[in-house]
């Protein structure tokens, strides 16, 4: 069997195990903001976290990291436990920064009393400007020698409201001189009057991303808090505190965020996206979120095998959706039954196929698995719909699809031959003639002839109708966020092609939400949340990467 080398977290983890740390216990979580809904980039953090603690016999908490009031809500906190779950995972418990108020004001007033924290009345630009640069030391102020008497006072007078947003900040007294611009006293609370989703109108002062994370780590116990590489500055300020603070003493491990090309992956643009009209939804299927993903048609599994793929690096890089797409086309083309649709149709006349005639004939549902997963049977009759695109009235070079003269076979039934077209005042092809060779039928075929091309097709009488979406990629350029100009500007004008109607096979009428479909050389596809009984609505997940004739 072949052995995978381990990635640098689980080096850390079998180490830690080793020398017999946390008594061999394994805690990770996952921290998201529930100010957005979840994306491809938050399935990496989800896998990673789960994964790490299911393979070591650890668990993972579920917190929500909200912290901040202003862009919160519920509807996050409920999507995200949506897709978190749907992924596959289960958490060990679901917590929220926000229980933990009273302890961190409690964390605050120990650092005020050990002389460590101090509260500071200068304005935001106030303190940018006394912070000092990467070369030159900050200056500091005044409100940093107040007394431990005075800050005890005046940081309980910002947590009863005696002040507006922005009066006061409370900062760590730490280090204005060190070359970590994060050391610099960093805030530890401002006041926001804000009413939070959870906690109401309780609290008007709130604590800052560095001063609740590592603590709620630690509270909890995390063995391994793992983030993303943007915080590896912010680790000394991690440990400071908790060290200060003298609590469980939680780690803090930093991987390579992942960015997939042809997207956005930040929460603030794909809300401008909703917000903005450019999309449906935070679950349009050409968002990048877990909840497009999913109304798409990807599977949790193709998910996970993705994550699985690119790894866990230090290094950020850029990951084509491409591999994406083939961890797609991989999972379904295992599970997805074949069936017949039609989505540029053109109607083809079978001339000496009997009026009025009906047959059936079968196939397997998926040649890809095992007895063809069963099969389906579907009509047949003297007029049906085929691909506009396969046929050609005079054949181009190593075309071997439908043309006049040429013989092509209709997927699980004849053979045919092109005899005639019937064009309209334009000039576009409105029906196509052909002839049959009643001896060449599928799996009993006589006739001595082979040919190179099958096409698929529907039967006009037994049609089933189907709004048919098409989806390509949002953004024109690789890299959105890296060009110049607002990130919009490269919004693909024609990232949706909508085909009303696409003429389907009837047993798709029994199409099931959820569960895919590949529709013969067009792609796999789901039926979207907007189907109704009435009227079938079906999502391209993916093309096939080839078709099964050319
Ligand atoms: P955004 O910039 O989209 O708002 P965020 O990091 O602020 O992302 P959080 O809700 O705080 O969003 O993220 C929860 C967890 O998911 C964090 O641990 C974060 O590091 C991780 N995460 C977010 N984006 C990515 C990504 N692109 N790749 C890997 N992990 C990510
Ligand atoms: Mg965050
Ligand atoms: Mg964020």
């Amino acid at each position: 069997s072949e052995e995978k080398s381990l990635n640098f977290l689980e080096e850390i983890v079998e180490e830690d195990l080793a020398a017999g740390k946390h008594g061999g216990r394994v805690l990770t979580r996952f921290p998201p903001e529930p100010n957005g809904y979840l994306h491809i980039g938050h399935a990496k953090s989800i896998c990673l976290n789960f994964g790490l603690a299911q393979r070591y016999g650890g668990k993972t908490n579920l917190r929500f990291d909200d912290t901040n009031p202003v862009k919160e809500d519920v509807e996050y906190v409920d999507s995200i436990k949506e897709d978190v779950k749907w992924l596959g995972f289960d958490w060990a418990q679901e917590l929220y920064a926000s229980d933990y108020f009273d302890k961190l004001y409690e964390f605050a007033l120990t650092l005020i009393k050990k002389g460590l924290a101090y509260v500071d009345d200068s304005t935001a630009e106030e303190i940018a400007a006394q912070k000092g640069t990467p070369t030159e030391p900050g200056t500091g102020n005044e409100y940093r020698n107040r007394s431990i008497e005075e800050n005890l006072q005046l940081f309980a007078d910002m947590k009863a409201g005696k002040y507006p947003d922005g009066a006061k900040v409370l900062r760590a007294k730490l280090d204005l001189a060190s070359s970590n611009m994060h050391l610099r006293d960093p805030l530890m609370y401002r006041i926001k009057h804000a009413h939070h989703h959870r906690t109401g109108d309780a609290w008007c002062i709130y604590p800052m991303y560095d001063f609740a994370h590592g603590q709620s780590d630690a509270i909890e116990e995390i063995t391994h808090s793992i983030c993303t590489v943007e915080f590896i500055p912010h680790r000394p300020l991690y440990e400071w505190f908790i060290e200060q603070l003298e609590l469980f003493p939680s780690k803090q491990y930093e991987f390579a965020r992942l960015n997939l090309n042809y997207t956005v992956m930040s929460k603030r643009k794909l809300l401008q996206l909703v917000t903005e009209g450019h999309v449906e939804g935070w679950d349009d299927p050409r968002m990048p979120t877990i909840s497009g993903l999913r109304r798409r048609g990807y599977t949790p599994a193709s998910i996970r095998e993705f994550c699985e793929r690119i790894g866990v690096a230090k290094r950020e890089n850029m990951i084509d959706v491409g591999l994406l797409e083939f961890c797609i086309r991989e999972d379904l083309n295992k599970k997805a039954w074949r069936r017949m649709a039609v989505l540029d149709p053109v109607k083809l006349v079978i001339d000496n196929y009997p009026e009025g005639k009906t047959e059936y004939f079968s196939g397997e549902n998926n040649p890809e698995a095992e007895d063809g997963d069963g099969s389906r049977e579907f009509p047949f009759g003297r007029e049906i719909w085929i691909e506009r695109e396969d046929f050609m009235e005079v054949p181009a070079k190593k075309y071997f699809r439908l043309s006049i003269g040429g013989m092509v076979r209709l997927k699980n039934a004849y053979i045919i031959k092109g005899e005639s077209v019937v064009k309209d005042a334009e000039g576009n092809i409105t029906e196509i003639h052909c002839s049959y060779l009643p001896e060449s039928k599928s799996g009993n075929d006589t006739s001595g002839l082979t040919v190179k091309g099958t096409i698929h097709w529907v039967s006009v009488e037994h049609a089933k109708t189907a709004e048919v979406r098409l989806y390509d990629r949002l953004f024109q350029v690789e890299d959105p966020s890296n060009e110049d100009g607002d990130f919009k500007d490269y919004i693909n004008p024609n990232s949706l092609h909508i085909i009303s109607p696409a003429y389907i096979e009837p047993d798709l009428a029994n199409a099931i939400a959820g569960v895919p479909v590949q529709f013969m050389r067009k792609g796999y596809f789901v039926l979207d949340k907007d189907s109704t009984v009435d009227k079938l609505v079906f999502n391209r997940t993916v093309t096939l990467k080839d078709g099964w004739v050319k």
